[in-house]
């Protein structure tokens, strides 16, 4: 609902307003139009109503629209800008994000790095901190996967992307990491999800493996409730009975997103997937839906990777799959 504020409505009067609203808990963003103050509320719609908000001073009207998605839904703010890390997202871009699941040494990353960047990549990738399935597997190098990162970001120019699995990873990723990344398993974790939205850093927020579309539109809406605008989602396959794939890659969600939210979503043909040989062909089904980008493991020797070799391209298959996306590109 809107609250529309008259043209000469005083300080006083959209106050109280703003006032009432704080004490009823009541979640308010404010806009102008023209000259015009305008109120967006989310929350209790009920609660709203016995509000009675159109008979306070100073107000024009009340809008009756409804949205629970106030700042991530697609009539929110237009006016913010679709750039992330420096990247602008628009009808032609494509975005790609490419490295190894896991960073595991300075010499394997700096290969990669400097192949995917070669091969044309825009942003690094790398685990830091890695949520496995078993204890008993590689958990990751830690602050010093970061820091590596960092350093393959200044030799190869290159924006990196690495994963917080808690709230206590955000202050050590904060000097090294341009975007900082929610993993599937931490979609749900609405503590970490709030941190982030005070961070002055892009976050990527990975849809869990059994979230509903509107599930993940709500925890994108918690990072962006707290002040943090620079949400990039992530599409990374959901749990279905099939067995023949690690995930399902939901190819519907794209049109969905484009449909419900201004945000932009990119597309992880590797854990969706689970096998190297279906990267490719889900990475250009992503293009062709009309998603605004992926990001895509790759490894220099996938056979000896620590993690998730089966699902990482080799160098030169991601060196093809960037031609092939450039040429994708040119006939939509
Ligand atoms: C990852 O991107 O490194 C990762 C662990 O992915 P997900 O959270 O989608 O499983
Ligand atoms: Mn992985």
């Amino acid at each position: 609902m809107n609250v529309v504020m008259k043209i000469d409505a005083s300080l006083e009067n959209i106050s109280k307003i703003k006032e009432i609203l704080n004490k009823n808990n009541i979640f308010f963003s404010e806009s102008k139009s023209g000259s015009r103050i305008i109120l967006s509320l989310a929350g209790d719609k009920e609660k709203i109503d016995r509000l009675s908000l159109a008979n306070f001073m100073g107000v024009e009207y009340l809008t009756s629209e409804w949205t629970d998605l106030p700042l991530t839904g697609l009539n929110s703010n237009k006016a913010i800008e679709h750039k992330v890390a420096q990247f602008s997202f628009d009808k032609n871009s494509f975005l790609v994000i490419a490295g190894p699941c896991s960073v595991e040494s300075k010499d394997q990353l700096f290969t990669i790095a400097e192949n995917v960047k070669d091969s044309g990549a825009s942003f690094l990738r790398g685990g830091a901190f890695k949520p496995r399935t078993s204890p008993y597997s590689f958990q990751g190098l830690g602050e010093e996967g970061y820091k590596l990162l960092y350093l393959a970001k200044q030799k190869y120019n290159l924006p990196v992307v690495s994963e917080v699995m808690s709230i206590k990873h955000i202050s050590k990723a904060y000097d090294y990491i341009d975007v900082l990344q929610v993993g599937a398993r931490n979609m749900y974790n609405y503590e970490l999800l709030k941190e982030l939205g005070k961070q002055k850093k892009p976050v990527i927020l990975k849809r869990s493996f059994s979230a509903t579309i509107d599930e993940w539109l709500n925890a994108a809406e918690y990072i962006l409730k707290e002040g943090n605008k620079e949400v990039i989602l992530c599409e990374r396959g959901i749990r279905t009975f099939s067995k023949d794939s690690r995930n399902t890659l939901d190819i519907n969600a794209i049109p969905i997103i484009k449909k419900k939210t201004h945000l932009p979503i990119i597309i992880d043909p590797s854990h969706s997937t689970g096998h190297w040989w279906m990267v490719e062909s889900m990475s250009l089904a992503a293009l062709a839906a009309g998603a605004d980008g992926i990001m895509v493991e790759v490894h220099n020797d996938p056979k000896n990777a620590l993690s998730d070799g089966n699902q990482s391209l080799k160098t030169d298959k991601f060196s093809s799959l960037m031609s092939k996306i450039n040429k994708l590109k040119l006939v939509l």
